[in-house]
């Protein structure tokens, strides 16, 4: 099985570049953001505030996660129920960044995104990726961008779905997430020894394609 790692900060456009780089290689593409998402709506939705570990750690016993693919689209289910559409807000966003520090947390989604990538040639996109989920992967990247550039993609983005936003607002909170995602201490991100550094702040999204798959031709 031939796994690509993909980690890197909030709106390095890791899913966009993903899901085109797993389409022209044929490979699935596993969102792990999506998955922390849904345990992050689930603690909302129950009312639990983002600093009560304890209660959080409790509740992970009541959540089943799983995946779904429809005409290559990954769907996240939520206890069954298909949450792709709630979880992109801002509200939630922070609340996965609070959440997922907590090991329970962490522990609940480790081994099924490692199942996952046994039996399929995937192509996974998150923060610990090449750290921690896929250690052995073949091509392990590290995109970023500016956060002005980040925060401009993320913008057009929510518009694009109609969300109601502002830059400035949209740039402080995924400056205030990146800190918190760096900072924890259990799979922090941070680019592995063996990761190509990319920034795609003056790249278009083909030549960021591109060069992954040149990447990943190269070390098959
Ligand atoms: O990639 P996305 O922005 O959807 O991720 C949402 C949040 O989920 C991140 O800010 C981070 O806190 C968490 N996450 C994580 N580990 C991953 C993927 C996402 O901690 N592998």
């Amino acid at each position: 099985m031939y796994n690509i790692a993909i980690d890197g900060p909030a709106g390095a456009g890791k899913s966009t570049i993903a899901k085109m780089v797993a389409k022209k290689l044929d490979f699935i593409y596993v969102d792990t953001g999506a998955m922390y998402r849904a345990m992050a709506l689930y603690f909302l939705r129950q009312g639990i505030a983002p600093q009560d570990e304890e209660q959080i750690s409790k509740v992970c016993d009541d959540i089943q996660v799983s995946l779904e693919y429809e005409n290559g689209e990954q769907k996240v289910l939520l206890n069954g129920e298909n949450v792709n559409g709630l979880i992109r807000t801002e509200e939630v966003s922070m609340m996965t960044s609070d959440t997922s520090k907590y090991p329970a947390v962490r522990a609940k989604l480790l081994s099924l995104q490692q199942d996952l990538a046994k039996t399929k040639n995937v192509i996974m996109d998150g923060r610990d990726i090449g750290t921690c989920v896929l250690p052995n992967a073949d091509l392990k990247v590290y995109l970023t961008a500016s956060s002005a550039e980040r925060a401009r993609r993320r913008y057009l983005e929510q518009k694009e779905r109609g969300i109601d936003c502002d830059l400035a607002q949209i740039e402080q909170d995924i400056i205030a997430r990146d800190e918190q995602d760096m900072n924890r201490e259990i799979a922090p991100l941070k680019q592995a020894e063996d990761a190509v550094y990319l920034d795609s702040s003056d790249l278009t999204i083909d030549q960021v394609v591109d060069k992954i798959i040149e990447l990943f031709t190269a070390c098959k």
